[in-house]
């Protein structure tokens, strides 16, 4: 398990299984980028937020070595299964993709998308998350406020 910080007040846990399939994807070398969702669970006062798992979701759509746009009606599906099976524990909480051959740094299109699903998001969760695995086993985290705030929780190896 692991914990980081979210700004003073909140953390963010990472449950094995879910670190595991980030080092996987990382140490898959496809020549396309790979993306999906982030599930997990919080607290009522949003004090303490894990992620349970990370669902790889395979886009119909378009997939090239620059961008990844992972297909809504899938990722919903996904979604809607977690949160019957789980009795409405597991729930939305972000979305992770892959860098190929570079830095785990957001681009200036993953911060206005990510932040464009935290302004669309309604619910009572504070954030939503962003993970970016990118080469030399180097993951970007970072938290989204619906007011669009944007913080980084941790930037450095899994
Ligand atoms: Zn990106």
């Amino acid at each position: 398990m692991r914990t980081y910080n979210i700004g003073e007040y909140s953390v963010l846990k990472i449950e094995d299984v879910a670190v595991n399939k980030l080092l996987e994807f990382n140490e898959k070398s496809d020549i396309d980028e790979t993306g999906g969702i982030i599930l997990g669970k919080f607290n009522q006062d949003c004090s303490e937020y894990l992620i349970t798992d990370i669902c790889e979701v395979k886009s119909s759509l378009r997939k090239t070595p620059v961008s990844f746009i992972r297909d809504r009606e899938i990722a919903q599906g996904i979604i809607n299964d977690m949160w019957k099976k789980s009795d409405g524990s597991i729930n939305y909480l972000g979305e992770w993709h892959t860098h190929v051959m570079i830095r785990a740094k957001p681009s200036r299109t993953d911060k206005s998308t990510i932040i464009k699903i935290a302004k669309e998001s309604i619910g009572i969760k504070k954030y939503v998350f962003l993970i970016i695995i990118g080469e030399n086993k180097e993951i970007f985290i970072c938290s989204v406020e619906f007011n669009g705030e944007f913080k980084v929780i941790y930037n450095g190896r899994v």
